[in-house]
């Protein structure tokens, strides 16, 4: 792919230094702009990153910053927060990546590929934990993971199936490949295909990849190819750490737009991981992001492009995570293990370390107690609302008129599978709530007349 002058590493430098000092008055009109949910100027995102170093962590400013942040989630997605689950299929990969434990040179790792009978068991023991939406991870490798095994485990995720339910969506991590590839995961029926660029950063990306991986044009230019293949929903992300964040925050918002003029369709979401230790990895982060510093990455992310959903991983502490549901992140990992094959048994080198161990049960609980409301929603892709049309329904915020019903749904499922009498009743008190907050009138009956369905028995209802 040719680079578009606005995703070039100078140009995104220049802008970050063009923009450095922003006017306090000028970072406030800004944010203040931005509660239009309309999104901002690469320009007004640069003033914004630039905010914390000029500025010196105005704390007014920054307060501004996190307001708008939540008010721009809440009314594009509403209170819901989407859960899912990792799942590790293969940790054989041909690349040397200086950050990831499956590096290629790691011979203390007894590689390992599930066989589609582990595949239904990993995928069983998820469904038993409450989970209706997975996301698989495999290392790139040609020999071992070919396309045609990736799509018969995608077809044996979908077809695993236990008295408590099945996966209903199934979004896929998967080295950049050709437009045939991806044509093959669209038959398949996966939801989005993601793919990180790691660091925009040309120099650095190329300095830290060694293998087909170190290709910065396969890699960036993977979306396109995807789109080219029929995939609909694509997810961007960066791995923060490596190179300055303000670049990388700048360069996610200088690949979304470029996607939606090109493609009529920006990222469906943005990941936001943060580096990790893991074994075998003696790479540290370059360029670490303070606490501080990732929350406001988030809140500009949200305020650049409002209608991305944005995702956060067990990478992160409890309390991180806590706070950064309330600013703009949207859907999260729970209950994850990075162990291929891992889940419901010893565990053995993980891709990196998680720092929020808690079963999902438990993030229910602590998410709930902060009244928001946990979703299993997989409605959109399966109702045909990805692509262009789901663009259509999230930039004006439409989109939380069906999520808010299908999250009571899936939660209301889920406390009636999942839990016991204290949380169950601490479960239909938020499900009370978040009736009373849909303010259409058809919308909220026909809603409680499926909550009724659920209690008496009925699974998988959604609008
Ligand atoms: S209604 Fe659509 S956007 Fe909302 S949670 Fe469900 S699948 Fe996601």
């Amino acid at each position: 792919m040719t680079i578009p002058p606005e995703l070039q590493t100078d140009f995104l430098a220049g802008l970050l230094r063009r923009t450095s000092r922003p006017a306090p008055a000028i970072a406030a009109a800004i944010i203040q702009k931005a509660r239009a949910k309309k999104g901002l100027a690469l320009e007004e995102v640069g003033r914004l990153l630039n905010l914390s170093a000029a500025a010196g962590k105005d704390s007014q400013l920054t307060e501004q910053l996190f307001q708008t942040a939540a008010l721009v989630k809440r009314e594009i997605y509403g209170p819901r927060l989407v859960l899912f689950a990792p799942l590790y299929i293969s940790d054989y990969c041909v690349n040397d990546c200086a950050y990831c434990n499956f590096h290629t040179r790691n011979r203390e790792l007894v590689r390992r590929k599930l066989t589609l009978s582990e595949v239904a068991a990993q995928t069983r023991f998820l469904i038993n934990q409450g989970h209706k939406r997975l996301l698989l991870e495999f290392g790139e490798d040609p020999v071992h993971n070919p396309i045609d095994y990736i799509v018969k485990v995608i077809r044996q995720i979908y077809a695993a199936r236990t008295p408590r339910g099945n996966i209903r969506r199934v979004n896929v991590n998967i080295a950049a490949t050709t437009a045939a590839d991806y044509r093959k995961l669209k038959a398949a029926g996966i939801g989005t295909y993601q793919l990180f660029q790691e660091t925009y950063h040309r120099p650095t990306y190329e300095q830290l990849h060694r293998g087909p991986k170190a290709d910065y044009e396969r890699q960036i230019g993977a979306a396109g190819r995807a789109f080219a293949g029929g995939i609909e929903d694509v997810g961007l992300g960066a791995l923060f750490g490596l190179y300055d964040w303000r670049f990388e925050v700048l360069a996610l918002v200088a690949h979304s737009q470029y996607l939606e003029r090109t493609y009529k369709v920006g990222p469906h979401t943005i990941s936001v991981p943060r580096l990790r230790p893991a074994p075998t990895v003696t790479y540290r982060a370059a360029y670490p992001v303070s606490d501080d510093d990732f929350l406001r990455l988030i809140a500009i992310l949200r305020l650049a492009l409002p209608y991305v959903g944005m995702i956060i991983s067990t990478r992160e502490r409890p309390e991180i995570r806590r706070q950064a549901f309330q600013i703009g992140i949207s859907q999260a990992s729970a209950g994850s293990v990075t162990v291929t094959g891992g889940y419901g048994r010893q565990r053995r080198q993980p891709q990196f370390a998680i720092a929020d161990e808690r079963p999902l049960q438990e993030v229910i609980r602590a998410v709930m107690a902060d009244k928001l409301i946990p979703s299993f929603c997989t409605a959109c892709y399966r109702r045909g609302r990805t692509g262009e049309r789901f663009m259509q329904l999230a930039k004006p915020g439409s989109i939380q008129h069906l999520c808010q019903p299908n999250a009571l749904l899936t939660l209301a499922e889920y406390l009636a599978d999942f839990t016991t009498d204290g949380l169950r009743e601490k479960g239909y008190r938020l499900i009370a709530a978040g009736l009373r907050q849909i303010t259409d009138d058809a919308v909220r009956s026909e809603t409680e007349r499926r909550l009724a369905q659920v209690r008496a028995g009925a699974r998988d209802l959604y609008f």
